[in-house]
């Protein structure tokens, strides 16, 4: 291509964005799917096209990890490495990958093809191991069926030609055409119940705004991200704050180690999701809705977005809608680009607005302050969905689900040891037990309940309740059975904070390595009691003075290690019973003054 050729393509794709710096995750992503990477030469003609610092573009296109600033293989294998994929046979098959691509993880084939990487928790915990190949998800993998994959991308290198049987609901749908399955386990009276597209609409236009917030505060709605803020208080906040443009943005970015069950929402339930965002527009004054899709789920896009042209064609979204002339609003879906930190609400804000997905600084809170500085709503999607069917069948229906103080029902995604892992909706309230009593659960050692930056609880904690005032979750249950060494679960989850942290403050940035090598340590039998307690106390400063909520949360597991099971790691630990620590290897000390001089050390063994 042409100098003047490839500027023209990048302004093109420039042009298809307004505004443009705003739009600039749209724009990088376009890039990267043109030419394959973001060259020096890309960033200079948007910085360029858009007016914009090149640092800025730069900035953003770094940090992303589905967008890449050196060259990669025309397909991307990336593996899902998570504890749960771990645990269902992952190294192994990586191990096959490496094999048959004759490339190391991290690498490109030789021909350019192909490259082979890792990823974090893609959202098929129920169906691991898993992988996408550029936007196509392949499930149940094996080693045999890796060897397939190679093979036929060799010769085609079209990863949907890698789908040969599709899932079950709409994932058959033509626009979806993915081999992934709901395994919807359990269906519960709010998110699963049958919904028709205008079910709800008219009945909340039928009241003033406020009188639909109202209704929400009576259900007693509660954020089902993990936090538990009551919905109607939010919008309320947000529809009061003073601003001439208000938004409402639904966060659709489970990148919660083990979590599922938005993609299941998505998947099935698009319209009350979607209603359930109109209806929040039209309490908060908003006339634009932003649906913040992960990376990961790219492969939902096309039918989302046929869904979204539908309900416009059926006056469910637009102008004027159902005929109220005063009612417009529409929904736009910002796609993701696989960051982890984006599901924080500020940092989805960042990331909207086409920056890195850094978190901000509160106050101001995203209800006075947000996206693009204006008054802002974000939701999760399973509140969303419940907004619906409270307008549609009532807040006092709504309000007798569940338990005091969480009311409704909450969808789990449950994963690991267990007979029958899926999505399964649950009153609140429902004891830990009765819910792996239904996931047929066996000889169970521990539960992570919450994801990574959840709590690891123990036999003595089965008998809690799943609901906002005990056992609170996001929707995240990992099992572990007897055999697993929660030592090596506790590590994924230092390794996945190490890399997911933003860098921006101290102790998230510096702190989860540190962890991380002192976990390794111990699982390894080379620690000491000493260095136990050293890692107690870094883990509480990384808590206490982490800037958001990934860092604040990335001990809690490992605190919960020590406090709930002392044991497994009393088991590991060393005496020091030399004069250096059972960690320091003096060989490897020596390794490079050795190559240096050419000669064995007078200190080394091996002279
Ligand atoms: Fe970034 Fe971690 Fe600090 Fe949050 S706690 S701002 S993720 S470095």
């Amino acid at each position: 291509m042409t100098k003047e050729a490839f500027q023209a393509k990048i302004q093109e794709i420039c042009r298809r964005y307004e505004p443009g710096p705003v739009r600039l995750l749209d724009i990088l992503r376009e890039v990267q799917a043109s030419f394959g990477w973001i060259s020096d030469d890309a960033i200079d003609e948007i910085a360029r096209t858009l007016r914009m610092p090149r640092v800025e573009v730069e900035s953003t296109a770094s940090f992303y990890a589905f967008l890449s600033c050196r060259p990669v293989g025309r397909v991307a294998i990336r593996l899902c490495d998570d504890i749960i994929d771990r645990m269902h046979g992952m190294e192994r098959i990586q191990r096959v990958f490496e094999g048959e691509l004759g490339i190391r993880l991290g690498e490109t084939t030789p021909d350019g093809n192909i490259t082979l990487t890792r990823t974090a928790c893609i959202g098929m915990s129920d169906q691991a191991p898993a992988a996408l190949v550029n936007d196509v998800v392949v499930t149940r993998l094996s080693t045999d069926l890796a060897r397939t994959i190679v093979a036929e991308l060799r010769s085609h290198l079209d990863p949907t030609r890698l789908v040969k049987q599709v899932g079950d609901g709409n994932n058959a749908h033509e626009l979806v055409n993915a081999m992934v399955e709901n395994n919807i386990r359990l269906r519960g009276p709010v998110i699963f119940a049958p919904f028709s597209p205008g079910d709800a609409l008219p009945k909340a236009l039928a009241m003033t705004p406020v009188e639909v917030i109202r209704h929400v505060k009576t259900a007693r709605l509660r954020g089902r991200g993990g936090a538990g803020f009551p919905t109607g208080m939010k919008w309320e906040f947000t529809r009061n704050a003073p601003g001439e443009r208000r938004f409402l943005i639904c966060n659709a970015d489970e990148g919660e180690p083990g979590t599922f069950k938005d993609r299941v929402i998505l998947t099935e339930c698009p319209d009350l999701l979607f209603e359930g965002m109109t209806v929040g527009g039209y309490a908060i004054g908003a006339k634009e809705g932003i649906l913040y899709l992960r990376g990961e789920y790219a492969y939902l896009r096309r039918f989302l977005e046929a869904v979204l042209e539908e309900r416009r064609r059926n006056g469910l979204l637009g102008k004027g809608i159902l005929g109220y002339p005063d009612f417009d609003f529409d929904i736009r879906i910002q796609m993701g680009a696989g960051a982890y930190i984006c599901g924080e609400e500020t940092a989805l804000i960042s990331s909207c607005e086409g920056l890195r997905g850094d978190p901000k600084n509160r106050p101001p809170f995203p209800a006075q302050k947000g996206y693009l500085g204006c008054p802002t709503a974000v939701n999760n999607v399973e509140t969303l969905c419940c907004v619906a069917r409270i307008i549609q069948e009532g807040a006092g229906w709504f309000a007798q689900q569940g338990s005091d103080g969480s009311s409704g029902t909450k969808l789990l995604s449950v994963s690991g040891d267990c007979k029958r892992p899926g999505v399964y909706e649950v009153p609140f309230g429902t004891s830990l037990a009765r819910v792996l009593e239904m996931v047929g659960a066996e000889g169970v050692q521990a539960v992570q309940v919450g994801g990574a930056s959840g709590h690891l609880v123990g036999p003595a904690d089965f008998s809690r309740h799943i609901c906002f005032d005990d056992l609170s979750t996001g929707g995240s249950v990992m099992v572990f059975s007897a055999e697993r060494d929660l030592l090596e679960v506790v590590e994924a989850f230092q390794e996945f904070f190490t890399d997911e942290s933003c860098g921006y403050c101290t102790p998230c940035r510096a702190g989860n390595p540190v962890m991380l090598e002192y976990v390794r340590r111990i699982r390894s039998g080379k620690a000491t009691r000493r260095e136990v307690d050293t890692l107690r106390t870094l883990a509480g400063t990384v808590k206490q003075a982490s800037r958001c909520g990934l860092g604040q949360t990335s001990p809690n597991a490992l605190l919960d290690l020590f406090e709930k099971f002392p044991q497994v790691v009393e088991s590991r630990l060393q005496a020091v019973t030399r004069d250096v620590l059972p960690s320091f290897d003096l060989e490897t000390a020596l390794a490079e003054a050795t190559r240096v001089v050419g000669r064995p050390s007078v200190h080394s063994s091996n002279r």
